[in-house]
């Protein structure tokens, strides 16, 4: 019975099955998830805010609260997640990242009518529906961060496959709403950090060998140039402050507190690089009083989700 199984998800207590029981991989890989959760939860209260009216309300905004333009229950989470665990959901169904099975869970996600819809994604989903064709068709205007916030099912499902299938995986994503080079440029640039932190890379060579070669083929993703801040809903404009936060911190909680504080797009911000720093930095160093706050029920389906497609990509 759903109510009888939702109030006992709610009121379990938090408990993290002991190190040995998990694989280093596996506590990565529930980190990365639960971090992109935590992300999206806590940015979401402060998405469209300047980092001024952040600090006239907030001082510093630091805990997981709910309320901002969308009025969210303490914990609730948005799109950025519900996205991705649609995205998952498909590839376990359906045994591997697949365009069709991609599309037709974006369409039932958007049919149930989520709290927050990006234009780019409503768009190309309402012409999925009149067309059956999971790709969008390629524009230059459809550089949102909308595939990018939603990569993670990826990164996991494809670790340890060739690169070339990891790119075609991205993109068969990604084109289900956003068919734009300097989207896949993103998204095939998060996946492959996300990977190296899962196989225990430090994060100096994650940037030598993931950002800098992105920064040479878009010089447009510099991220060191200027701060950052009211970063917009441009995927360019998302990964800078995503890294600028990211790679001037030294822990998870840290970065998420200085990419939200940056206001703007602050929920997929806070998504991204707690995805990132969750993979990096492992479960053990993610705030208690984030993992408490964060919805629950989306915790446990996050934490689920994430070994089963690392099981996935093991089998
Ligand atoms: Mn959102
Ligand atoms: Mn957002």
């Amino acid at each position: 019975m759903f109510w009888s199984g939702e109030l006992i998800a709610r009121t379990a207590p938090i408990r993290h099955r002991p190190a040995a029981e998990r694989s280093p991989l596996a506590d990565r890989a529930v980190a990365a998830y639960v971090g992109l959760a935590i992300g999206d939860a806590l940015g979401a209260t402060v998405e469209f805010m300047t980092p001024r009216e952040i600090r006239a309300q907030y001082r510093i905004h630091a805990d997981i609260t709910g309320g901002g333009w969308l009025r969210l229950r303490a914990g609730q989470v948005t799109d950025d997640t519900t996205m991705a665990l649609a995205l998952g959901e498909s590839i376990l169904r359906h045994g591997a990242v697949d365009a069709q099975a991609a599309a037709e869970a974006f369409d039932a996600w958007m049919r149930a009518k989520p709290v927050d819809i990006g234009n780019t994604v409503r768009r190309n989903l309402i012409t999925f529906r009149s067309t059956g064709q999971p790709e969008a068709p390629a524009s230059e205007h459809d550089a949102g961060n909308g595939a990018a916030m939603r990569v993670l099912p990826v990164a996991l499902a494809c670790h340890g496959q060739p690169a070339a299938k990891t790119i075609a995986a991205s993109r068969a994503q990604a084109h289900v709403t956003h068919h734009n080079a300097m989207s896949d440029a993103a998204c095939e640039t998060l996946i492959f950090m996300v990977q190296d932190f899962l196989a225990g890379r430090d994060a100096l060579s994650v940037e030598r060998e993931r950002v800098i070669p992105l920064v040479e083929r878009f010089p447009v993703f510099a991220w060191d140039q200027k701060h950052r801040d009211n970063p917009s809903g441009f995927v360019v404009d998302t990964l800078q402050a995503v890294f600028q936060s990211f790679f001037a911190t030294e822990t998870f909680e840290d970065c998420l507190i200085d990419v939200v504080n940056r206001g703007g797009d602050a929920d997929t911000t806070g998504a991204i690089a707690g995805m990132l720093a969750g993979a990096r930095y492992g479960l053990a160093e993610i705030p208690r009083r984030w993992l408490r706050g964060v919805d629950e029920l989306t915790r446990v389906r996050c934490e689920k989700q994430a070994a089963a497609l690392i099981a996935l990509a093991g089998a």
